[in-house]
């Protein structure tokens, strides 16, 4: 038996082709640290210990085609991560979406059954993890992590940015010119002398 699909937590470690055939929804939030490729990457807001508070909201399930004899992996998750902008590194609230329809395939020769352009993931034997009685257990968790990863901007940044940070080399000696310190102290001995 397997863990059922009310279970309040996503389960990560899933019998694919098995909870396709029995069909198997599941919508929740789960915790970022469960996706930790994607927790590595977001930075710790000022005044937070750690990037627990931080979740992906997904919607998922599995499937089988019964024409094609193909398991499907359809889904939605949405994430806000903080991360650092690459232009002024301050903190920026990147949004993070995907949408998942992704054909899980055992051998290259089932992309025959596919449209040309659908998704598809042919299951390795790393990813597959065999489990008691030589069940094919994946890990669903990496599935929709590996998704989600494509919609992580690899040098976020502030979709306006207003905290750019001033060329400072060249405002400089105009700020000297200015702020002329012999004009500064003529003005100080000025006030000193009425
Ligand atoms: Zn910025």
């Amino acid at each position: 038996m397997h863990a059922s699909s009310s279970a309040s937590q996503l389960p990560s470690r899933i019998e694919p082709f098995k909870w396709a055939e029995q069909g198997f929804s599941w919508s929740g939030l789960v915790p970022l640290s469960r996706f930790a490729r994607i927790a590595s990457e977001a930075t710790v807001p000022a005044g937070q210990s750690d990037t627990d508070a931080l979740t992906v909201q997904v919607d998922c399930r599995l499937y089988m085609d019964e024409y094609q004899r193909i398991a499907w992996l359809d889904g939605t998750l949405v994430a806000i991560v903080p991360m650092t902008c690459q232009r002024c590194l301050e903190l920026v609230e990147v949004p993070v979406a995907t949408e998942v329809h992704l054909a899980l395939l055992t051998a290259e020769k089932q992309i025959a059954r596919l449209d040309e352009d659908a998704d598809f993931v042919i299951l390795s034997e790393e990813q597959v993890v065999h489990g008691v009685d030589d069940a094919q257990m994946i890990d669903l968790i990496e599935l929709l992590e590996d998704e989600l990863l494509l919609s992580v901007p690899i040098s976020p940044r502030h979709d306006e940015c207003e905290n750019r940070h001033q060329p400072v080399v060249e405002d400089e000696p105009e700020q000297i010119k200015r702020d002329n310190p012999f004009e500064a102290l003529a003005n100080l001995k000025g006030k000193l002398d009425s």
